[in-house]
């Protein structure tokens, strides 16, 4: 070890201890491993505050233009470590951990996940704020201080059970809370208009009241001069305890305002890729976008005075459609507080704001009851309305008085105000997330108005933060790695792609293997403490972790598992490296078939692990509560990654690149990112089965999609089937997973299953035996193909990403 890094060890030492004893009055011998947490966080914490707010200050001195990124959800996982790795500290804070005889891996787990995200959109926002920040590009991440995060799942008898996620109880030592900066948010109440000598006056009256509490969180790129700053909004009320209404007796009313006001900001609705129309969601929205834009306004006017410039210093991406309401609430401001005429404002706000679009499957896109909507956001109803006249009247010049078109794209139409037509409407940029889903909004989705504003349209294909996901998530390959090239890959992202030649390296490649059987170790480790689980680690890991979805299809992949169950039954030599299928997901509580697609998985489990013909051959693990922190640790083990999405449904996923990069091989759909994974990798390096995109739309345009007849013709997926539903599945009583088998079979409301889950069976079962026999009979093979993935992997870091969206859209400078 080199002097320098000694004394820096001892540095940290002591300053852990003196934090000790000066905020939490103990020592380190007294001290609780939670204590311990508390006192390296805040060191870490002490470093990054003068930098942050020297950063803060510069770009407010240059002027320089900044992103308000919004979305409802980030899902940041926890900060400690990736904050080391950031600071360029980690490996000195190891040291000083072994130093103290303090096992630091235990120590980091004494914090929580900041889960405020439902998957793969919150952790896009996640890494988003990691890379802007590395890149020195001046951002705030807005949204909201969920009090509760997404639930944390048990897994009792095979069924999800749910657990509120408590994160804040031991208080959050990232956070800084700034009342100061608190503004009010009005709702509900009426509107009165009357012309005075300035002309009309907007007036709301007789509204409730709920104030805003900003609380701020570092974000620090890797070695970069200009944190990020995460703002979430917090929900109070006015008055946390009225004495005078509590004096006039009507304490009842008091306590109401308090209960209204501070649900706001309580939970996370954990529903992913679906619409809940629910009044406490659209409140949460419009709590986020008034504060946001408010201060948004306020800070400028303070600052550079007039509001027509305001485009020139700030740039809004808007998240999904959840933030929408930062479109109508900007032009409130300006017109009802800043007195612009319509035009003015909405000059100004159409050059501000820009969408992403996450998905097309329409029981996600947001729309919201008319009456409701004009109750509790009565002025914002109104704007709405007149933007949807305009827009209206602007559609008809084009389409001429195709009635039926018009009322398709308008914003209001059966009593629904739809938010992704105000976004196509207003915003000067919309994207896609993947080059196949930019392709399928300019043809499907949002074709007519592509036709009308195809320069609005554009795809930058999501990307990852490689800080987390390599360096931190799999320490081991990243040094490998990066010993390997020259220069800083954690800074240079397409220095990844140096490791090419490697792949012809024999002994890089048996390095490189070495630390995949290491953390396939490190897995089974942590499995066997947290669940009392024992998994083989010489087995091959077949992964599929992400949010339990029927479009994302781990039923298709239960499937598979009951037909290698079958023919295990049938030759015991069907198998003979064994494997290991794991699953991780979530469901919405809501949501019934994914909660019995979960107990299905659980089921399989206990026919598998329980029967002594193939015990030794096959097991099914499902690891519960599947969040950043079990994806850290599960990804790097995986040897194969499953995405088996229906085509065109995955608007771009990024496990699959989180896969990729860590060295596992996909075996996927052409859906998504799959696609441009594919292509980078050459098809020899990936597997890929299943319908294409024009595929599905062909079968569903002419009806030709007929599950029976993949039944009638096949005898496998015949017992397949109907092992659902034959009873010999356990645990089951009298639910033999007939409502599956059903849809399977049958679909719903007289269509064939949506998902074409029988369709695709076959083929994967097909691909699935390729796999198989790549890993067990040309390992060396298999190996070369995962280096050729790692290699290729850096065009999905999330710094490409950004960089695409600056150059296309924000025009950032970097501050340093
Ligand atoms: C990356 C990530 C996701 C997204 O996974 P997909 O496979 O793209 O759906 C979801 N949840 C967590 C915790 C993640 O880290």
């Amino acid at each position: 070890m080199k002097a320098v890094s000694s004394n820096k060890v001892k540095d940290i030492i002591t300053k852990i201890e003196n934090k000790l004893i000066n905020t939490l009055g103990t020592t380190l011998e007294d001290a609780t491993n939670d204590d311990i947490y508390k006192a390296a966080a805040g060191c870490i914490r002490d470093d990054i505050m003068a930098k942050w707010a020297d950063s803060r200050k510069k770009v407010e001195d240059t002027g320089a233009k900044k992103l308000y990124y919004m979305s409802a959800e980030f899902l940041m996982g926890r900060a400690f470590s990736n904050n080391l790795i950031n600071a360029g500290l980690y490996d000195d804070y190891r040291q000083a951990f072994e130093r103290m005889g303090i096992d630091f891996d235990v120590i980091t787990d004494e914090e929580q996940d900041a889960g405020l995200g439902n998957g793969g959109l919150g952790r896009l926002a996640a890494c988003f704020l990691d890379s802007l920040a590395t890149l020195d590009l001046p951002v705030m991440g807005c949204g909201i201080r969920y009090e509760f995060g997404l639930f944390k799942q048990k897994i009792i008898d095979g069924t999800q059970i749910e657990v509120e996620d408590d994160w804040l109880r031991d208080g959050n030592v990232w956070e800084v809370e700034r009342p100061e900066l608190s503004v009010e948010v009005h709702f509900n109440g009426y509107i009165e208009e009357h012309w005075t000598d300035e002309g009309l006056k907007i007036e709301h009256k007789d509204y409730n009241t709920v104030v805003a509490v900003p609380y701020d969180v570092p974000v620090i790129g890797y070695k970069s001069h200009t944190p990020a700053t995460l703002r979430l909004w917090s929900a109070r009320s006015k008055q946390r305890f009225d004495f005078h209404s509590f004096n006039e007796g009507i304490y009842e009313k008091a306590m109401a305002d308090q209960a209204f006001a501070e649900v706001i900001s309580k939970v996370l609705y954990p529903a992913d890729d679906h619409m809940q129309g629910k009044m406490l969601r659209l409140k949460q929205f419009y709590f986020l976008t008034s504060a946001t834009m408010q201060l948004a306004v306020k800070n400028h006017k303070e600052r550079r005075g007039d509001l027509h410039t305001l485009p020139d210093y700030a740039v809004v991406q808007i998240n999904d459609t959840h933030p929408t309401l930062a479109i109508p609430e900007l032009m409130r401001i300006l017109m009802d507080e800043e007195g612009f005429g319509w035009d003015e404002a909405y000059d100004i706000v159409s050059k501000i704001f820009n969408y992403t679009n996450h998905t097309i499957m329409s029981e996600a896109l947001e729309c919201w009851d008319e009456n409701m909507f004009k109750l509790l956001l009565p002025r914002i109803y109104q704007i709405i309305c007149v933007l949807n006249e305009k827009y209206c009247n602007k559609l008809r010049t084009y389409y001429g008085n195709d009635e039926g078109k018009i009322a398709y794209m308008s914003i209001i139409g059966n009593n629904q105000i739809r938010m992704a037509n105000l976004c196509i409407a207003v915003c000067r940029r919309v994207n896609g997330v993947s080059q196949l889903h930019g392709d399928i909004l300019k043809e499907q989705l949002f074709h007519d108005s592509y036709n009308l504003y195809p320069q609005k349209y554009l795809a930058i294909t999501n990307g990852i933060t490689h800080r987390r996901w390599f360096a931190l998530a799999n320490p081991e390959l990243c040094k490998l790695v990066q010993s390997h090239v020259k220069g800083d890959i954690l800074k240079d992202y397409t220095l990844f792609e140096k490791i090419l030649p490697l792949k012809d390296d024999k002994a890089f490649c048996k390095k490189y293997d070495q630390i995949k059987q290491d953390n396939k170790v490190r897995f089974a480790k942590y499995i066997e403490k947290k669940q009392g689980i024992k998994v083989n680690p010489n087995s091959i890991f077949d992964v599929q972790c992400k949010r339990l979805h029927e479009y994302k299809r781990q039923l298709l992949k239960c499937l598979h598992i009951i037909y290698v169950y079958q023919q295990l039954k049938k030759n015991p030599d069907y198998v003979t490296t064994p494997i290991t299928f794991i699953f991780g997901a979530k469901a919405a509580p809501g949501y019934a078939r994914a909660k019995d697609i979960i107990r299905l998985i659980n089921s399989i489990g206990d026919m598998v692990n329980g029967d002594p013909d193939v015990k030794d051959k096959i097991q099914v693990v499902f690891v519960e509560n599947y969040s950043v922190s079990v994806a850290e640790m599960l990804i790097p083990a995986a040897d194969i990654s499953e995405q088996l999405s229906t085509a065109g449904l995955e608007a771009s996923g990024t496990g699959n690149m989180k896969f990729m990069m860590n060295g596992a091989l996909t075996l996927g759909t052409m859906d998504g990112a799959n696609v441009e994974i594919h292509d980078l990798v050459g098809p020899e390096n990936i597997f890929i089965f299943g319908a294409t995109v024009d595929e599905i739309n062909n079968m569903k345009r002419y009806h030709t999609y007929n599950p029976g007849t993949v039944f009638e013709e096949n005898p496998n997926i015949r017992d397949i089937c109907n092992c659902l539903i034959d009873g010999e599945l356990p645990r089951v009583g009298k639910r033999k997973y007939s409502d599956l088998y059903q849809s399977l079979l049958f679909g719903e409301y007289g269509q064939p299953d949506q998902y074409f889950v029988l369709y695709d069976l076959p083929s994967y079962i097909e691909e699935y035996e390729k796999v198989y026999d790549k890993y067990v009979n040309h390992h060396d093979e298999w190996v070369k193909m995962a280096v050729v993935n790692t290699a290729k992997s850096g065009f999905f870091c999330s710094d490409r990403t950004i960089k695409e969206y600056n150059e296309k859209i924000w025009n950032l400078k970097p501050v340093k």
